[in-house]
């Protein structure tokens, strides 16, 4: 998506004339980008006719930078479309809140449940966790690892049916034990059927919960309107959550559902682990929706840290997105070194949260080490190959015979290198902007 928006600007911004016909070909091709990363057809209709509306032809041809006016115009659109206008209730520290969440199953509403739920424990909130999905067998189970895990109370039980009767009994419980966050968990089932709203519109009854949060996958596609709005109409939806937005989804049903629900996103999540959980922020979200996303950033800040004289060959690499054991090694020197370079890889979005996770920098140190000395017992071959079929069993045992480690250690070594490719691999092809080009967005 984003490189045919690119694309499609880039175009425009070439073409010597700009007339309707340019705007108007700029215009479809950002649409069928839009319309490909699962926004809804109708929501991009909009904005194709409100863009033409702000964009003026006549300070197009009057030079203005025209690449920037159109750039811009696209940004606070998507921007707007993302805001419904009111914020979403706020539960209170210290004042009990019912907060209920609602999705379809697999939407990731349990593990939503708990990151929210830990989220405001770390900030001295005493939240509380009710299982109130009485239809999927394991899903009790679930949610008191979780909850167990996060070191957070939680309700719930194996044998009572009636998801009702449990949500309110926890309810209940929390609010004599003084919690300020009951967080109630609920099922979801495969398909939108009628049973599954009647069972979300009777616990938000018995429950009166103070907010409800709509929790979406972001790679349910353009189903993504119909989905929020089906919730919208049997319960008060307040709130948005989209998870998995650490996949390839750009997450553009995002806007549907924020249409559908007149509500707010409010979180994203960014993978299964607790922490893996982000404040809702309109502008990052727009810039990667538009394929500019994480990377924007981090492309500024190359500019900013890394020498003049370093620059080109780190972004020749990073665009070539071939990311070998070698560049790897590389990157851990530079990192222990804390010298400009470390300062930018350890800026790439999603490298820092396991690798260096913050507090535990003197641990990560010591990891980065000892997969240093595992490499440095690797050949030229192994360091500089990026076909990851050639790291086979012997070359493995050969790698921890010579650096003293165990094969356990070089696999888990191996582990970490895929993960590190397989972010540096989303820079492949990516136009890397000159100084300053950024800052248009
Ligand atoms: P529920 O059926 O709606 O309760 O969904 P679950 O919470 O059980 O999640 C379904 C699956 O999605 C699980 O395997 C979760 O680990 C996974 N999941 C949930 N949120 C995220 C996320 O933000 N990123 C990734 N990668 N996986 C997630
Ligand atoms: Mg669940």
């Amino acid at each position: 998506l984003g490189g045919s928006i690119s694309r499609a600007i880039q175009q425009m911004s070439n073409a010597t004339i700009i007339d309707e016909k340019a705007l108007n070909d700029c215009l479809n091709e950002i649409t069928r980008a839009l319309l490909q990363s699962d926004v809804q057809f109708k929501l991009v209709r909009d904005m194709q006719t409100n863009i033409k509306k702000i964009v003026n032809l006549d300070d197009l041809a009057a030079g203005h930078n025209k690449r920037k006016i159109i750039q811009q115009a696209i940004f606070n659109e998507l921007c707007k479309m993302l805001d419904p206008g009111k914020p979403s209730f706020t539960p209170k520290k210290g004042k009990t809140s019912v907060v209920m969440f609602v999705g379809l199953q697999g939407s990731g509403k349990t593990t939503t449940c708990t990151k929210y739920a830990y989220y405001h424990q770390k900030k001295g909130w005493k939240p509380a966790l009710v299982c109130a999905d009485t239809f999927r067998a394991g899903a009790f189970d679930q949610l008191k690892q979780n909850a167990t895990k996060a070191k957070i109370p939680f309700y719930g039980s194996y044998m009572e049916s009636d998801p009702v009767k449990i949500a309110v009994e926890g309810v209940e419980r929390f609010k004599k034990e003084n919690c300020d966050l009951i967080i109630v968990d609920t099922s979801g089932r495969h398909k939108q059927e009628v049973a599954l709203f009647e069972e979300m519109r009777q616990v938000a009854e018995a429950t009166k919960p103070d907010l409800v949060i709509f929790v979406m996958d972001s790679s349910i596609g353009q189903a993504a309107f119909d989905q929020a709005q089906a919730f919208k109409q049997s319960v008060a939806v307040g709130a948005v959550i989209v998870t998995k937005m650490d996949g390839h989804a750009k997450g553009g049903g995002a806007l549907s559902a924020v249409a559908a629900t007149k509500s707010p996103v409010i979180f994203i999540g960014t993978g299964e682990h607790m922490d893996e959980f982000e404040v809702f922020d309109v502008k990052p979200f727009v810039s990667r929706l538009l394929g500019m996303g994480d990377w924007s950033g981090f492309m500024d800040k190359i500019h900013e840290v890394v020498p003049m004289d370093q620059q080109p060959e780190l972004l020749q690499k990073l665009s070539e997105g071939n990311f070998t054991l070698r560049i790897m090694y590389e990157q851990f020197q530079n990192l222990l070194k804390m010298g400009p370079i470390g300062q930018v890889f350890s800026m790439l979005p999603g490298f820092s949260s396991e690798l260096m996770p913050k507090g535990r920098e003197k641990e990560s140190q010591a990891k980065i080490k000892r997969y240093m000395t595992m490499m440095d017992s690797m050949t030229n071959e192994e360091l500089d190959s990026s076909n990851p079929k050639l790291m086979n069993e012997s070359r493995i045992m050969r790698i921890a015979r010579g650096s003293g480690r165990s094969v356990r250690d070089v696999m888990e070594m191996l582990e970490e290198y895929k993960r590190l490719a397989k972010i540096w691999s989303k820079m492949k092809g990516l136009k890397i902007p000159k100084k300053g080009e950024m800052s248009a967005l």
